[in-house]
């Protein structure tokens, strides 16, 4: 498509702007989009000859949407595990079959789920990559996302053995050397979680981290897997930072919220896997009183959506479920709602670029850089009236809205379509993976593994069946 061929000037105009500057919202107002920068927002821009235009009108211009924690490599199983348990997903994936998955599968994986966040305006997302066993599965995650133009973070993991052990091989080293350049569209952490185990088997983990400079990513506060136990051990030991990024801590006490805030970490919060997996109550009820800041992600498309408007929309509610829980246990009525949709889209945007240590991500303004999201749909009967942006982006918008998607200043998405993604090669490769793992878990396995066995349920005794409707002739099927 040469409307939009590198380097030519681009801007959206008339759009609604959310800057997330605070609540700040713009109404008929332009965007020009330079390189791969904001040059400037406000009314009736003057733009430079042969500036490629996009008609904002009636949409909403925000800054691309950031995942602070979803484990790509397994979109290729993507909704096998919907009725699944976190001790199901522990056996499936870290007991029995994760070991199965080759480079080719982590490839085709992280391909699907690099594709699928731009379309949803998720132009940056940090994939917590647990499943790489080998240096080769490392390989095949980043060549996966370089080949797809977003922007990724590679939180380096491997749960088929102990961190201290690959996190000190010196092909981990020899990885970071030869694959993590300092390129701005692909950062880099370290992915592994904290047993608790009083003997702190995890300190050389942190202390190659530290060494390399690099920020650790750690699932804490877990129920049942990891607890206030591994938050004591990494603050006794100093590992604590301010870039650590603390994903779920659903089930931790006030005194390690309290250290988190205190050593400056944040907390990913991923409301929709936390409400069916386990990890604990969507905790951004108790963290927003502790001052922690807050990003959101999704964690993982083997159960959940991929788009952070889902993400936004049960993170609000789970937390206003909450605060009416709370105040009803004492026989209180919340009369003002103390979460605003608002601060959820920051979570959405600045919230995960404060996450990952980019001042420059997360905000429409100029310098910035232009990762930006149009919501626009002209055919949806949702897309007005637009009385209050931010209320729309989390209850009325959804990622069929999401019109244009510009990702360092390129055009990913437009008119609703993405641009240059070749998808039927993405499928192609996620058929051969699916076609695989069935096979090696065999039929019967593979139908298992999809459909966990349910408990029996007893309906309760109810008194008020002295007369059972079921029995009148008009009720009877
Ligand atoms: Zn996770």
């Amino acid at each position: 498509m040469t409307e939009f061929e590198a380097g030519r000037p681009l801007v959206l105009r008339n759009g609604t702007v959310l800057p997330m500057d605070g609540r700040r919202v713009l109404t008929e107002t332009d965007v020009l989009v330079t390189g791969d920068k904001i040059a400037a927002i406000g009314p009736r821009l003057e733009v430079p000859e042969g500036t490629a235009e996009i008609d904002a009108s009636g949409g909403i211009v925000m800054p691309g949407m950031i995942d602070t924690h979803r484990h790509m490599w397994q979109t290729a199983m993507r909704g096998y595990g919907a009725d699944w348990t976190l001790t199901q997903y522990f056996v499936w994936y870290y007991l029995e079959y994760g070991k199965l998955f080759r480079p080719e599968d982590v490839h085709a994986g992280n391909t699907l789920a690099a594709i699928e966040a731009l379309d949803a305006g998720v132009t940056t997302v940090v994939d917590w990559s647990h499943g790489l066993r080998t240096p080769d599965h490392a390989d095949a995650a980043v060549d996966a996302l370089q080949a797809v133009p977003g922007r990724y973070v590679l939180a380096y993991g491997n749960i088929q053995a102990p961190p201290a052990e690959w996190t000190t091989a010196p092909e981990f080293r020899d990885f970071v050397r030869r694959r993590i350049t300092g390129d701005d569209m692909l950062g880099f952490q370290i992915a592994f979680d904290v047993t608790g185990d009083p003997s702190f088997p995890e300190k050389p983990a942190f202390e190659v981290a530290r060494d390399l400079g690099v920020n650790v990513t750690t699932h804490a506060g877990v129920w049942g897997a990891t607890s206030d136990e591994g938050i004591r051990l990494m603050y006794e030991h100093g590992f604590m930072t301010p870039g650590t990024v603390y994903v779920h801590a659903a089930s931790l006490s006030a005194d390690s919220y309290n250290r988190i805030a205190a050593t400056g970490g944040s907390i990913s919060v991923s409301t929709e896997s936390e409400q069916s997996a386990g990890q604990g109550y969507p905790p951004t009820w108790a963290i927003r009183l502790h001052g922690i800041p807050v990003s959101l992600s999704m964690d993982t498309s083997v159960w959940w959506s991929g788009d952070l408007f889902s993400a936004m929309r049960t993170t609000l509610g789970a937390d206003r479920a909450r605060e009416h829980l709370e105040a009803q246990a004492k026989g209180e009525t919340v009369t003002h709602a103390a979460l605003r949709a608002d601060q959820v889209v920051h979570w959405a945007t600045r919230g995960g670029a404060d996450a990952i240590g980019r001042d420059d991500l997360g905000v429409i303004e100029p310098g910035k850089k232009a990762d930006i999201v149009l919501i626009k749909n002209d055919h949806s009967p949702v897309s007005f009236p637009l009385l209050n942006p931010f209320g729309h982006v989390v209850f009325q918008a959804q990622r069929g809205d999401v019109h244009t998607v510009l990702v360092n200043g390129r055009v990913v998405k437009h008119e609703h379509r993405l641009v240059g993604i070749d998808l039927a090669a993405a499928r192609a490769q996620v058929d051969r993976t699916v076609e695989y793992l069935r096979g090696e878990l065999g039929e019967e396995a593979w139908e298992k593994g999809m459909n966990p066995d349910i408990p029996t349920t007893k309906v309760l005794d109810n008194p008020y069946t002295y007369t059972d409707y079921r029995s009148d002739a008009t009720h009877r099927r």
